[in-house]
């Protein structure tokens, strides 16, 4: 079935026996990847058992201690991922045609948003190794007669669980760390997007990584859910909906693995009656519609300072009518589909029941194209802080609007969730940019700007958004297990 045809020029889709290959194990069953823009299957991709988790899990254990990685000079460790960057900028054509056939999203996006993002992950870790340095300290209570010291250990095979919204730019945000602090990783992509993670890999052995330093393994939740709870499996760096986040944590109770969940989101946009509209309305709406909405820390509910709120609502509205939805391999397309039949029947039942309870969208709304799972942009307004789309995550482009009297009010309805991972901001009065943002119960706050989650800086989620955070300097404290070491000197 292997064909990329009719709409996409000939490219090889990546090696995927590199799962039986990994494992000695031949691989007997398969799954469809379907392409969202077209509803037809077009590639076979393996169906792991849990017997390939078991001996990629081993692969990983005996990879992490063979000198070859584990005793890897920093420096050395440090070209091998710039090495592997090279690799990735070189093949970026491909790994854009192989993100957007396998999510649907627009071809120009993957090439320009999410190859690049992935890379900057990459670059901005590969400069690490080197400086993961313990550090030496005089004990707090006895004479100084002791030589007391710490060391970062690589805290051990890394489990690393993705969704199909940015499979590679959230894998890069996992196997770049983990592999920087010298752990080792199985990557489980969504069964709906796999083929970049196979292709990263591929990659990674070309540029020389050690066997079983970073494999790719393919299945549904039960192979996550396998891969989760191994024994072996020290770490979990998972990203996807709350609901599995929940299980994994259950799931690593026995061995007390350790965590990061990025999960789902939530995100208020504030715009206050001083901010630059003429920035705030185009901004506020690629913050929800961006990626079909289908972004965990999309803006999704909007509050307008109430004397701004019909302007804005009709800016919104005309900005989303402008969208052109299509399909990946057309380069006008600004919006592709939503992932699936079944996410795509998800939100479309939300939105009916929405209407159904008398909630009303800023018409018209666009037609959209006859095949393929897509979703028109929309505004919703006036929605009450109870309705199930100003609470649930939609994942899809689809903003919640709500008028606010004051600072205090927006604040309140801002917070009025069970989530709590980004906010955005606009306003031009300086100290109510940083009220705003000391008192928003969330992990990142964007003001005047959108979605700018940056490898220098942490991000993750308060309440339901997650555990832990990915990104920044923070983490490695995910990646690295300290270790005190006290030498009696006489
Ligand atoms: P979605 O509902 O958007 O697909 P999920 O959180 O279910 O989001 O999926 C994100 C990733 O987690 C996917 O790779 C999926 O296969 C995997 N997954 C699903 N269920 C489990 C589970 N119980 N344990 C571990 N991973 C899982």
């Amino acid at each position: 079935m292997n064909s990329l045809k009719p709409h996409w020029p000939a490219f090889a889709l990546p090696d995927m026996t590199l799962l039986a290959g990994t494992t000695a194990l031949p691989v007997s069953d398969y799954f469809a990847d379907i392409d969202p823009c077209t509803g037809q299957a077009f590639a076979d991709i393996p169906a792991a058992t849990t017997e390939h988790v078991n001996r990629m899990v081993e692969a990983a254990h005996t990879a992490l201690h063979h000198p070859d990685w584990r005793a890897m000079a920093p420096l050395h460790r440090e070209k091998l991922l710039h090495r592997w960057a090279d690799l990735i900028e070189q093949d970026l054509p491909r790994l854009a045609a192989l993100e957007a056939r396998d999510t649907g999203k627009p071809l120009s996006l993957a090439e320009a948003v999410d190859v690049p993002t992935a890379l900057n992950w990459l670059r901005t870790y590969a400069g690490w190794p080197t400086k993961l340095a313990g550090k030496s300290t005089a004990l707090a209570g006895c004479p100084d007669h002791f030589h007391a010291y710490t060391r970062r250990e690589p805290v051990g095979v890394v489990a690393a669980i993705t969704p199909w919204n940015f499979p590679m730019v959230l894998a890069m945000w996992k196997l770049a760390p983990a592999l920087a602090a010298g752990c080792t990783v199985i990557l489980k992509p969504a069964p709906e997007s796999p083929l970049s993670a196979f292709r990263l890999a591929e990659l990674a052995r070309q540029a020389g990584f050690p066997p079983g330093v970073f494999a790719v393994i393919t299945g549904a939740g039960d192979i996550g859910a396998a891969l989760a709870s191994h024994p072996r499996v020290r770490k979990v760096a998972f990203t996807g909906s709350t609901a599995t986040g929940q299980k994994i944590l259950q799931a690593s109770i026995p061995d007390l693995k350790r965590l990061t969940l990025e999960l789902g989101g939530k995100s208020p946009s504030i715009i206050c009656a001083d901010a630059n509209l003429e920035r705030a309305i185009p901004e506020a709406a690629m913050a929800c519609f961006f990626n079909s909405g289908q972004v965990c820390y999309a803006g999704t509910r909007l509050y307008v300072q109430r004397s701004r709120y019909e302007q804005v609502l009709e800016g919104i509205a005309s900005h989303a009518r402008q969208q052109r939805l299509g399909p990946s391999w057309d380069r006008s397309s600004q919006l592709g589909p939503l992932i699936s039949a079944q996410h795509h029947a998800k939100v479309s039942a939300m939105l009916a029941r929405a209407e159904a309870a008398g909630i009303s969208v800023v018409g018209p709304v666009q037609t959209v194209p006859d095949t393929g799972y897509y979703c028109a942009p929309r505004i919703y307004r006036d929605v009450p802080a109870t309705a199930e789309i100003a609470r649930e995550e939609i994942f899809g482009p689809v903003l919640v609007a709500t008028p606010f009297d004051d600072i205090d009010e927006a604040i309140a309805l801002a917070n009025d969730s069970d989530f709590g991972l980004g906010a955005h901001v606009w306003s031009n009065n300086l100290s109510e940019t940083h009220e705003l943002a000391r008192r928003l119960d969330v992990g990142s706050v964007f003001v005047n700007c959108v979605l700018m989650a940056d490898p220098a800086l942490p991000f993750g989620g308060m309440k339901r958004s997650g555990l832990g955070r990915e990104n920044g300097a923070e983490v490695f404290a995910a990646y690295l297990e300290p270790k005190s070491v006290v030498i009696g000197l006489r």
